[in-house]
């Protein structure tokens, strides 16, 4: 309930913010309207330009706002939205070229002032970047590339943007109304002070360092870190960080990691990580005294927030395994009493990070683990291949709607997963996952 209502307090401020400059502008002294389209086009116009500015603040990982939601879901969120943003944007000059001649002869290449060249140049590129991030993966963009290229791209958009609304924008006709773009200018350049230059000023005077890198498996390693001389800030157990090594903070160059750490456990956290690319595949280079800077904690996903009374069901798929390892360790540590099934699906037994730890965790915990290697060795007694209803259905309990679920692991796992489980009556507010890809 604490959650809902601060959650329903952060979309009331999202609505306030994005229509605040078209109430400015409707309030007071108006010029003549010039005919609903008009009007109408405009307010998209401004309404639009609005919502530019606040997708900075989006993705700018402030924690109270995401403290509700999780940042990973406002990031979703800035991803879905963009695309509304980007259909208002479009539909902007698209109404006025239809219904506008005068805006027709504007837009002629021999009559085009620097304002309206100023919006058009901000559309398109307001066009690259939803072709940029949507076709991210098919147009072989490095993930770094592509971040970079995005922040350059979204800070040109704003800025033509505003210089378009500056100079053609219509109803901006009392000195306070003209105030209003400079003052978003003024909070916008102040996300960016923060983002760009106090994170990482702060990222910097808190730097860790690696104590130890674990070979879990041929391509999974457990990145063990202390911080040098500060504290470690408190997370939850399941929670993520961004974490950046071998660049600066100031570089961008970070990458987003579920603690596997168990928050009880005090002096270092760890990170069990994958190796898929240019950044992963650098972990096992990384040995003792390297530098590292983590930014978090952040994430909904943990059982901190759902702590049901009669246990919970883990489900993980590979790599998904890190934060549900640390949750269940939390448990096991906190002494909890609650029934609890952990699903594991992977290729092999050999391939199942922490299989030893896990096989032997309902020592020390009430919990039913259930491995699924899809290649299981010769006479193995338990369950194989892929999840699905018939395993799920021959595991859970009957009360199994009254359970929490955290599901961690690849798309079609975590998509079956959800489907079935709601299928089978879970209520929707009783899944919670976390998938390991923002872009
Ligand atoms: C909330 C969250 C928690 C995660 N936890 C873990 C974990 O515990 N263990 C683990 O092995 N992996 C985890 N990941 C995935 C991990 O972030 C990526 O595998 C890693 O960033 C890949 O980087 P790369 O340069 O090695 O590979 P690349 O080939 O550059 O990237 C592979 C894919 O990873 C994603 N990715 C790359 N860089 C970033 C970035 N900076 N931010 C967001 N996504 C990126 C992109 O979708 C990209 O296509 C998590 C991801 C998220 C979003």
């Amino acid at each position: 309930m604490r959650y809902l209502t601060r959650g329903l307090f952060w979309i009331a401020v999202y609505l306030g913010l994005a229509l605040f400059p078209c109430l400015a502008l409707l309030s007071g002294n108006m010029p003549p309207g010039y005919g609903y389209w008009w009007d109408f086009s405009l307010a998209l116009g401004y309404g639009s330009a609005s919502m530019m500015a606040i997708m900075f603040f989006l993705t700018a990982r402030f924690k109270r706002p995401a403290l509700p939601f999780g940042v990973d879901v406002i990031y979703y969120f800035h991803k879905y939205i963009a695309l509304l943003l980007f259909l208002i944007v479009a539909a902007h000059p698209a109404i006025l070229l239809a219904t506008e001649p005068v805006v027709r002869e504007m837009l002629k290449p021999a009559q085009i002032n620097r304002y309206m060249a100023a919006g058009v140049v901000s559309f398109l590129l307001l066009t690259l970047i939803v072709v940029s991030s949507l076709w991210r993966k098919q147009l072989n963009i490095p993930y770094d590339t592509w971040r970079l290229i995005h922040a350059l791209l979204a800070i040109a958009a704003f800025i033509l943007a505003l210089i378009h609304i500056e100079g053609a924008g219509y109803y901006i006709n009392t000195p306070g109304k003209r105030l209003i773009w400079p003052l978003i200018m003024v909070c916008w350049l102040l996300i960016q002070l923060y983002v760009r230059l106090i994170r990482p000023l702060r990222l910097l005077s808190t730097p860790y360092r690696v104590k130890e890198v674990i070979k879990e498996s041929d391509e999974v390693y457990t990145l063990v870190v202390e911080p040098r001389q500060h504290e470690i800030p408190a997370y939850k157990p399941g929670q993520f960080a961004w974490l950046t090594m071998f660049y600066s903070p100031f570089s961008m160059k970070e990458h987003p990691f579920s603690f596997s750490s168990n928050p009880e456990q005090k002096g270092e956290l760890r990170f069990t990580i994958k190796e898929l690319g240019d950044f992963t595949k650098r972990i096992k280079e990384a040995g003792p005294g390297q530098t590292v800077y983590i930014d978090g904690p952040y994430g909904a996903f943990t059982i901190d927030r759902h702590p049901a009374e009669r246990g919970s069901v883990f489900i993980a798929g590979g790599i998904g395994i890190a934060p549900l390892r640390s949750m269940l360790r939390a448990l096991a540590d906190r002494k909890d009493q609650r029934p609890h099934i952990l699903f594991f699906a992977d290729k092999s037994l050999e391939k199942m990070t922490f299989y030893e730890e896990l096989k032997a965790l309902p020592d020390q915990l009430n919990l039913q683990v259930v491995f699924l290697p899809q290649h299981p060795p010769a006479n193995w007694p338990g369950e194989t291949g892929y999840l699905n209803r018939e395993i799920l259905t021959r595991h859970l309990p009957a009360h199994l709607s009254e359970l929490d679920y955290f599901i961690c692991g690849p798309a079609p796992l975590m998509d079956m997963a959800e489907k079935e489980l709601h299928a089978m009556g879970v209520p929707l507010q009783n899944l919670h996952s976390e998938l390991f890809d923002f872009v």
